[in-house]
């Protein structure tokens, strides 16, 4: 911080930044009335981030990037407010991640430090609440260890192996799209809704839909 410059100023800018951010540097100079450098400088302090073990820049450019993987529209995941990652995606169903200063970073490793929420240290891995691999929510994403990970498994397990609410349930059979359709809109695999539609699983809603004569 420049030396004189008042602190709220910063303050003002940094706020601007958690409540609008990720966004433009034009834009938080608008809003916020700072200088364009001041904003920059500043900014370029709050979205350095270490991944990997090596500072990364989180400039306009990658956030952009990073957006243009993203669909944001209501009513995917379990809550219908999960960020799909359209990108590429691993052997898992997990979002790849993007190139930032010639490394790749994982998708919700990136949407965490977006969020302000760093890797604390290198062994943790990035949890979801909603089960819903391909999100990219910082909101459904939390650090965790592998036994934190084995905990959620644990406790979802209690739920049945394939647990899904009932209501989701329904729209896949009610759906007319397509198995592969569906499944990206939802965070599933093809064949998970081959088996509800099949009525491998969740028999006793299918038995609703095609009722035994
Ligand atoms: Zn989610």
């Amino acid at each position: 911080m420049a030396r004189g410059r008042p602190a709220v100023t910063r303050a003002r800018v940094l706020n601007y930044w958690r409540n609008h951010g990720p966004c433009p540097i034009m834009q938080v100079v608008r809003a916020t009335g700072a200088d364009r450098s001041y904003v920059k400088r500043i900014l370029l302090q709050e979205r350095t981030m270490e991944i990997h073990g090596k500072s990364l820049i989180i400039d306009d450019d990658v956030i952009r990037r990073f957006n243009e993987k993203i669909d944001k529209s209501p009513g995917q995941g379990p809550g219908g407010d999960c960020w799909i990652w359209i990108g590429a995606r691993d052997s898992y169903n997990y979002a790849r991640g993007i190139m930032v200063n010639g490394r790749m970073v994982r998708g919700t490793h990136l949407s965490l430090a977006i969020a302000g929420r760093e890797r604390p240290s290198l062994d943790l891995i990035a949890l979801h609440s909603c089960d819903n691999r391909p999100c990219v929510n910082p909101d459904h994403l939390r650090w965790g260890t592998d036994i934190d990970n084995a905990e959620d498994h644990r406790q979802r397990g209690r739920r049945g192996p394939h647990w899904l609410p009932d209501e989701v349930v329904h729209e896949i059979h009610r759906s007319n799209e397509r198995n592969l359709d569906i499944a990206r809109r939802l965070g599933m695999t093809p064949a998970a809704i081959c088996n509800i539609r099949k009525g491998r699983a969740h028999k006793r809603i299918y038995d609703q839909y095609y009722p035994v004569t």
